[in-house]
């Protein structure tokens, strides 16, 4: 059941001031919802392999969210106790009207960390704008540094845009920049050594993550490709000794710091080492559809509520206060019966 609950402020994110005490989101099984990870489009300008079939049918534009109303969620969340939002995709950097988004979430009130994930594909030339809009975090998908291998994965992306964005955002003063690389067995696992030098190098956190079933993918098996985050430290290990970190942020990941670097590396494993005890996040798609678990279907439309009464914040307020009673304990991903969840990670908003 949804009750309301004043909380303590959790550890802060960033250096903004703590928010003041709101009412927060709990689940049936207890949990406070903190944290949404909105997604701005479902298009990608690129196709990787583990993340979308080559082809691919998109959502037509008129069903996508506008960009008031993908502003009017974000806020309505965080009068509900959401202090983290995460702007996401598809590739959120191709949605038309981004910064101006970036531009009003960077001004709620409450609202304690907004962060981006992305390509980098186009963030050499939007670094300055999302710097200057709020963003504070910015999490940049890195699966090889080699140009083939890397147009491999994504099926025909340039690496060297992706390290330009990389050296745009640290140029204009993004010091929280995290590296996400999907890790598949017969296609970048042996490079991954060569992606935590890169990391401590740059002075960037890293993450692996396991791949996980979701959408049907016909040019590899994802069982075939699974390598799970022990292997990967184990890897790891032989060049670069690995301490725990204390202090993992109650997020999925799991971290470790090498010698004196600054960095950290962290694992993210759905399949080895559930996380969903300490889950705080949901998912709102680019149509509006609240995703109450990555792993699971339930789902409650928020456009609905939201077009149905643009200027009464009400009905979207009561629908994701009812939705909370519908998160599910856990996802139940299982490699030897893919998918078990039919949408892409597009769709979903990773
Ligand atoms: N386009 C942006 C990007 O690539 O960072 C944002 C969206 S992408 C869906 C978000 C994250 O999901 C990326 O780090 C990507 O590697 C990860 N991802 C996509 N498909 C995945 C899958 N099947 N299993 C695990 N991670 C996946
Ligand atoms: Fe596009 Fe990101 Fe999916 Fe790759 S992981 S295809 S960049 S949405």
């Amino acid at each position: 059941m949804y009750t309301v609950s004043f909380t303590e402020a959790d550890r802060p994110e960033t250096d903004r001031p703590a928010a003041p005490r709101r009412a927060a989101l709990v689940d049936g099984f207890g949990r406070e919802i903190t944290y949404v990870r909105l997604s701005i489009t479902d298009r990608c300008d690129l196709r990787c392999v583990y993340c979308m079939a080559e082809d691919m049918t998109f959502l037509p534009r008129n069903e996508l969210l506008s960009i008031e109303e993908l502003a009017q969620v974000g806020k309505t969340f965080t009068e509900l106790g959401v202090h983290k939002l995460r702007i996401t995709g598809g590739e959120p950097l191709i949605r038309r009207g981004v910064i101006e988004l970036m531009e009003q979430l960077g001004q709620l009130p409450g609202l304690r960390s907004l962060c981006l994930t992305t390509n980098a594909t186009h963030l050499a030339r939007y670094a300055q704008a999302l710097h200057d809009a709020g963003v504070d975090r910015i999490n940049i998908s890195l699966d090889s540094l080699d140009p083939e291998r890397f147009r491999r994965l994504t099926r025909f992306g340039d690496v060297q845009q992706v390290l330009e964005g990389i050296r745009a955002a640290q140029r204009v003063g993004f010091s929280r920049i995290k590296l996400n690389c999907v890790a598949l067995k017969h296609f970048n696992a042996d490079e991954v050594p060569e992606l935590v030098r890169f990391a401590l190098d740059e002075g960037l956190d890293i993450s692996f993550i396991e791949e996980m079933p979701l959408g049907r993918i016909d040019d590899h098996g994802r069982a075939a490709e699974f390598v799970s985050s022990a292997e990967l430290r184990s890897l790891i290990e032989q060049q670069f000794p690995l301490v725990p970190v204390d202090d993992n942020s109650g997020g999925p990941a799991r971290y470790w710091r090498s010698g004196s670097h600054g960095s950290r590396i962290g694992f993210i494993s759905p399949h080895s080492q559930n996380f969903c005890s300490s889950c705080n996040r949901v998912r709102v798609t680019a149509v509006g559809r609240l995703l109450l678990c990555l792993g699971q279907e339930n789902s409650v439309d928020l456009r609905a509520p939201l077009r149905a009464s643009p200027d009464d914040p009400a009905p979207l307020r009561e629908a994701i206060i009812a939705a909370m009673a519908n998160k599910p304990l856990q996802h139940d991903f299982n490699l030897a019966e893919e998918p078990q969840i039919l949408r892409f990670m597009n769709t979903t908003g990773g």
